[in-house]
């Protein structure tokens, strides 16, 4: 069957699209990137936000108006079974059920088939973390690889969907991701990012001497991995040994992606965050002293229920202060199953979340201005990841995008001076490449 997919969300869920295509073309099925040639469509979810929801519930409509069959994965299909079933969904499989995609689309078992673990062994998924993982066929990149460590979250936000649609922490063996970051590095892959939703928490449940730091320690000596990449970090579980492994090892990122939420103590505690402004702070100083050019990226919600002018007020400070190079921010917005949906009202009006979203977006653009400016004339270091509008793009160790003239190959690493910077990508020329940038 030829089968389109539709992800929506994190880098996780880019990952479970491409376990899912693999494990349909061994199966003899095509994956096709064209939807009018698609009999199948399978629509990956994502449940944090409930804008991404309401998108995969339109595509829904407008696909079964075209009459295709629509299949539904990912975090939507373990919270909202019976509204899959109403607009039309044809099969739903949940976040632990991926590997059941290939029965799904030969319709071989139910609609939900949210139980239904298949017991494919050698794949690793959110239910399988412990499988070894021997391809790299259906990868979107031949040169970057997305690869988890962790699957699942303990934290509880209390905003968050996620510890109830991808379930406690689980952790890959150690050995396990070192065999598979090999045969990336074996098949030309040069850049590897750890994926979790806490990849800090990485070995907690394991109780060996597995960990991030460890793990960045015994994969380095993989030399054609020019970069190493970790994502998302919760801001109290990073350890004092994750940031001397990084500032001690040149081909690991320099970007730390620590999401805040909010300034305020007030909110922070409401969120159940397990840290205050000022511990958040203080770690971001920790960093800054000890890894030499790093960056800081972030998550804020705005509007989070009971959020004052005052707590506002103190998100907006935390963001002048820490000057963060990438900045997501979100509006709140209640989710089915979570504490907040459940004891607090959504009493900040759509309005004024606007409002908020605004400013800070503004305050933010002017500080990522300002930043971006300084590299004006120096020359940095680039791994080209794509094309887009005619120009070459890649991001550099500390995680800015940058673009330039020219026609050069995904995964080659480049030198480009930088000529003119935006509150957004910056742009250069090109000056050359280079073989390999630490030696
Ligand atoms: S740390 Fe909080 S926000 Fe992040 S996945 Fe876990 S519960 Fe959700």
């Amino acid at each position: 069957m030829k089968v389109f997919f539709k992800t929506y969300g994190c880098q996780m869920n880019i990952r479970d699209s491409e376990i899912m295509e693999e494990l349909l073309v061994r199966s003899g099925h095509e994956i096709v990137r064209n939807l009018s040639s698609a009999d199948v469509v399978v629509i990956n979810t994502c449940a944090v936000r409930g804008k991404s929801e309401n998108k995969a519930y339109s595509l829904i409509g407008r696909l079964k108006k075209r009459g295709l069959r629509v299949g539904v994965t990912g975090c939507v299909a373990e919270i909202a079974l019976k509204d899959l079933k109403r607009r039309g969904a044809d099969f739903v499989l949940g976040t632990r059920a991926l590997t059941s995609i290939v029965d799904a689309i030969e319709g071989k078992v139910d609609f939900d088939m949210s139980d239904h673990l298949s017991d494919i062994k050698e794949i690793v998924t959110a239910s399988n973390i412990s499988g070894t993982y021997e391809s790299v066929t259906m990868r979107t990149s031949k040169r970057h690889a997305w690869v988890n460590i962790i699957a699942g979250c303990n934290k509880f936000c209390t905003y968050c969907v996620v510890p109830y649609t991808r379930g406690r922490e689980v952790s890959r063996p150690m050995a396990n991701v070192i065999e598979e970051v090999k045969l990336l590095a074996d098949s030309g892959y040069n850049q590897v990012t750890f994926l979790g939703q806490n990849v800090d928490s990485y070995g907690k449940d394991l109780k060996d001497e597995t960990s991030l730091a460890e793990l960045l320690r015994r994969v380095y000596k993989f030399e054609n991995i020019e970069r190493f990449w970790f994502l998302t970090s919760y801001p109290s579980d990073i350890t004092d040994e994750l940031i001397e492994v990084v500032a001690e090892r040149p081909r690991i990122s320099r970007n730390f992606h620590l999401p805040a939420q909010s300034g305020s103590n007030t909110i922070l505690n409401r969120m159940n965050r397990q840290y205050t402004r000022e511990e958040y702070i203080e770690l971001i100083r920790k960093i800054r002293s000890k890894v030499e050019g790093a960056t800081i990226g972030g998550d804020i919600i705005v509007g989070f229920p009971g959020e004052s002018d005052e707590d506002f007020e103190q998100t907006l400070s935390l963001v002048k202060e820490v000057k963060y190079v990438r900045l997501n921010i979100a509006p709140y917005s209640p989710r089915q199953r979570t504490v907040a949906s459940r004891l607090y009202s959504d009493d900040v009006p759509t309005a004024v979340k606007k409002k908020r979203m605004a400013t800070l977006s503004k305050v933010q653009h002017a500080i990522l201005l300002e930043m971006n400016e300084k590299l004006i004339g120096k020359s940095v270091n680039i791994i080209v990841e794509g094309k887009k509008d005619g120009k070459s793009y890649g991001r550099t160790i500390d995680n800015r995008m940058v673009f330039f003239e020219g026609d050069v190959p995904e995964g080659e690493n480049v030198k480009v001076k930088i000529q003119h910077a935006t509150a957004g990508p910056i742009y250069g020329e090109l000056l050359g490449r280079v073989l390999k940038f630490v030696k």
